[in-house]
């Protein structure tokens, strides 16, 4: 893994890491991280709420804003 990535960072695409999950992600051996879209829309900050893989987090784009692909489940949604 490139780098360890702590909760409220923001990735390039401006997606704030919020925190980890015990849920499986879909990649090896990963777990689901919560990412929470911060980036800027004509609304207002769009707040969209998402899991991805931890692997995967540093790229990641917004499904609701940027054309990301979906957000994985994750069952601690509060
Ligand atoms: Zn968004």
């Amino acid at each position: 893994m490139a780098r360890k990535w702590n909760v409220g960072q923001i990735n390039r695409n401006s997606q704030k890491f919020v925190r980890e999950t015990k849920d499986p992600g879909n990649d090896h051996g990963q777990y689901v991280w919560v990412a929470e879209c911060q980036r800027e829309t004509a609304n207002g900050v769009c707040g969209h709420i998402y899991g991805v893989n931890g692997s995967d987090f540093w790229q990641r784009k917004c499904p609701a804003c940027q054309g990301g692909r979906p957000g994985l489940p994750f069952s601690e949604m509060r």
